[in-house]
């Protein structure tokens, strides 16, 4: 198969991920859809594992970390309800895959991801893309963006076992956090709004993600 013919047929399965994968499982903020079709995933996996990369299934990245299913971050980005006028702050950079969905809706993104080879990666395919509305930080993200700052929106993309304290403070009055909290293993996932200085939180759905570890997440 030539290059061409990859793309192709990497498209096709796309399409059918967006039909069978999202649409079909109540995914239907149209600006959520688009961003999910616009960025391609294979872009974001390693090579070995790019023929399944439009399988509902997280796959690894490499360090023992996965990129997340797809369901989960189009599920994730629509309950996040992310606009242009948002700042958005992402925990767990990982692969970089929902960092780019994000970079296509939000104002700018800022991430942080613990494990060094992993944010450069991602920066640099980022770079590669022309995506030119994210910052990144290497470090643990569970204290939060290391300078005096609020975000719109906020998203965890590893379990915590409680909603980070420094996380709570850095979301802006009226700001929602979409975050898997819960014990190692299975998680549910909250949403999380701030009114006059209080969280209030949602659960939609059981989860299952790797562990943030870091001073407000797991202990290594
Ligand atoms: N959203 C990512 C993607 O699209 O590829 C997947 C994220 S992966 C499920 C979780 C990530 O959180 C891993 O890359 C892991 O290294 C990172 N992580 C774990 N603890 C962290 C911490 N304290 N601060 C920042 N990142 C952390």
């Amino acid at each position: 198969m030539n290059d061409r013919e990859v793309i192709d047929k990497l498209a096709n399965a796309r399409r059918r991920m967006i039909e069978d994968n999202l649409k079909r499982r109540g995914i239907s903020d149209t600006a959520v859809l688009k961003a999910m079709e616009v960025i391609r995933r294979e872009q974001f996996v390693p090579e070995a594992y790019r023929s399944q990369t439009y399988a509902d299934c997280p796959l690894p990245i490499g360090k023992d970390q996965t990129i997340s299913q797809p369901y989960i971050v189009a599920l994730m980005t629509e309950e996040l309800r992310v606009n242009s006028d948002c700042e958005v702050l992402e925990i767990g950079t990982g692969s970089g895959y929902q960092t780019a969905i994000l970079s296509t809706l939000a104002k700018k993104v800022y991430t942080i991801e613990t494990i060094e080879q992993l944010a450069e990666s991602a920066k640099s395919i980022l770079t590669k893309l022309g995506v030119s509305n994210v910052e990144f930080y290497i470090g643990d993200g569970s204290r939060g963006w290391p300078e005096e700052k609020s975000f719109d929106r906020i998203i965890v993309t590893a379990a915590v076992p409680h909603l980070p304290k420094p996380l709570c403070e850095q979301l802006a009055e009226g700001g929602l956090m979409v975050a898997p909290v819960g014990p190692a293993g299975v998680q549910e996932l909250m949403v999380c709004k701030k009114e006059n200085g209080n969280i209030t939180t949602q659960m939609v759905c059981g989860v299952r993600f790797v562990k943030l570890i870091g001073e407000f997440g797991f202990a290594e």
